[in-house]
């Protein structure tokens, strides 16, 4: 594996700079579409924060990682208290480091060409065009929600929101209700945060291209409405290759990775379950739960009695149910096993899952169409609601789990919607539609599908301005 990286290192034609935010959502697809760039003889080198890089449990050792500031070295987001606080310094910080990083590295001996950065840091514009550097955005959300976020820019929703009307009814989406948008546009409360979203589009028509980890099969209308707008690329599903066709040596690992996952636990457990019987419940790496929700779900899993595999993060644990865990061991049949992390790709994968319990974070939305799981929706908030929508009402492969008017999804509810996927008539055909998305996502990634064929477009015009 060496000497092939070696090798590959030598054949470089076009080297890019990685700018994630820094979160594990964010860094995931990144990481995933650097490692496909480099298997076309690109060089990558990611950028990230010295915060973030002290968190992580896993290092990949397939990119070159620097680090950069992001002006909370010790502490990251948990030290700026707030998203606003942390994305303003970030800024005013951020833009100077990477100057650095671009400089250095051209005095090593290898320029950069290319920046590809998150939309949440549109500052790393003005810094590619003042180096005369090619510039790429990467959106990490569906180009629904990128699309909605539009219509903020544009005024076309305005704020703060009241009723979201037909006006603003987004191509290829049925009909989107106030519930269905995501939370930082709903909630006047969030208008602030709102303002950094909307932030993504205010350099865009600088850039080069704008890649989103979306597929063209599955996002039509809107991948069509907005390349009227910009010259957008859809490369997704960015899934490691091997669950996808097994092309790219050692592409198994995550890469950067800020928890631990508990990998041997799952899958001996997993192992022993008889096939499609589980249910895989995970929020992704943010989201928290109400102590009541937690609760909800805590019976609504129990009483399903079905098996599941349950991720709870440690700081979101002391929530559980008193004495939960321990009854779960003690339980003569088994049925649950809750762990703090695991490699959920692999779980996917994994002939005993039946169901995915999910809060419909866009990769995870992606991961379990990619691999054909069909999903219980329970979004808690930003994009969620607008992929649940998706989920539901669009592509028809999973069902979303309502909440009452408290803004709790009680266990009546979630062990109805497991039973409805897992067990009725309607979950049959929503399994068929997702063995059918399964499908068109690995077509799009496979040699001359829709993906495939914007990611080699990509890469030639890159070995042209190199
Ligand atoms: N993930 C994982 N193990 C877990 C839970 C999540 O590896 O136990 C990964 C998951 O595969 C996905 C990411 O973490 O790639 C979560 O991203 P998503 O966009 O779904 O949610 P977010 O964390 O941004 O809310």
């Amino acid at each position: 594996i060496e000497r092939k990286l070696l090798q590959k290192m030598t054949t470089h034609k076009a080297h890019c700079l990685i700018l994630p935010y820094p979160a594990q959502g964010h860094i995931n697809p990144m990481l995933q579409f650097s490692k496909r760039l480099q298997s076309k003889s690109v060089k990558i080198t990611i950028a990230t924060t010295k915060s973030f890089l002290k968190t992580m449990q896993e290092l990949s050792t397939l990119v070159s990682i620097e680090a950069i500031s992001d002006g909370y070295d010790d502490g990251g987001h948990e030290q700026a208290g707030s998203f606003v606080t942390y994305i303003t310094r970030f800024k005013e910080v951020g833009s100077d480091t990477l100057s650095h990083l671009i400089e250095t590295l051209t005095t090593r001996g290898c320029p950069v060409n290319c920046i590809i950065y998150d939309p949440f840091l549109p500052w790393a514009v003005e810094v590619a065009k003042k180096y005369g550097l090619a510039c790429a955005a990467f959106f990490t959300q569906s180009c629904a929600v990128d699309n909605i976020y539009y219509y903020v820019h544009k005024g076309v929703i305005k704020l703060p929101p009241t009723e979201v009307d037909e006006q603003v009814l987004v191509p290829g989406l049925l009909t989107i209700e106030k519930s269905d948008v995501p939370t930082f546009v709903s909630n006047p409360e969030s208008a602030k945060i709102l303002e950094m979203l909307v932030d993504q589009f205010s350099n865009l028509e600088n850039v080069d291209w704008v890649l989103i980890n979306s597929f063209y099969e599955l996002e039509k209308e809107i991948i069509d409405w907005m390349s009227k707008l910009y010259p957008i690329k859809t490369i997704g599903p960015t899934i490691p290759s091997i669950y996808l066709d097994k092309r790219l040596p050692n592409d198994k690992e995550y890469g950067l990775s800020v928890f631990k996952p508990m990998t041997n636990e799952c899958l001996n457990w997993l192992n022993h379950q008889p096939i499609s019987s589980v249910v895989y419940v995970s929020f992704g790496s943010y989201a928290k739960l109400e102590p009541d929700q937690m609760e909800e779900l805590a019976w609504g899993l129990r009483n399903s009695n079905k098996n599941f595999l349950w991720v709870v993060r440690s700081n979101e644990e002391s929530k559980l149910p008193k004495n939960y865990l321990e009854e779960l061991k003690l339980a003569s049949e088994n049925k649950g096993l809750v762990v703090s992390w695991c490699p959920q790709l692999q779980i996917l994968e994994h002939k005993s899952i039946g169901c995915f319990l999910t809060h419909c974070g866009w990769n995870s939305t992606l991961e379990a169409i990619s691999l054909g799981v069909p999903m219980v929706a329970m979004p808690q908030w930003s994009d969620q609601p607008t992929n649940a929508k998706l989920v539901e009402d669009v592509w028809e492969i999973g069902v979303r789990a309502k909440q009452d008017d408290k803004g709790i999804v009680r266990r009546e509810v979630i062990e109805e919607c497991i039973r409805l996927v897992m067990e009725e008539e309607k979950g049959k055909m929503i399994k068929e539609n997702a063995k059918k998305w399964k499908e068109l996502a690995r077509n799009a990634v496979d040699e001359g599908g829709s993906s495939d064929r914007n990611i080699e477009e990509f890469v030639s015009k890159l070995m042209t301005i190199s």
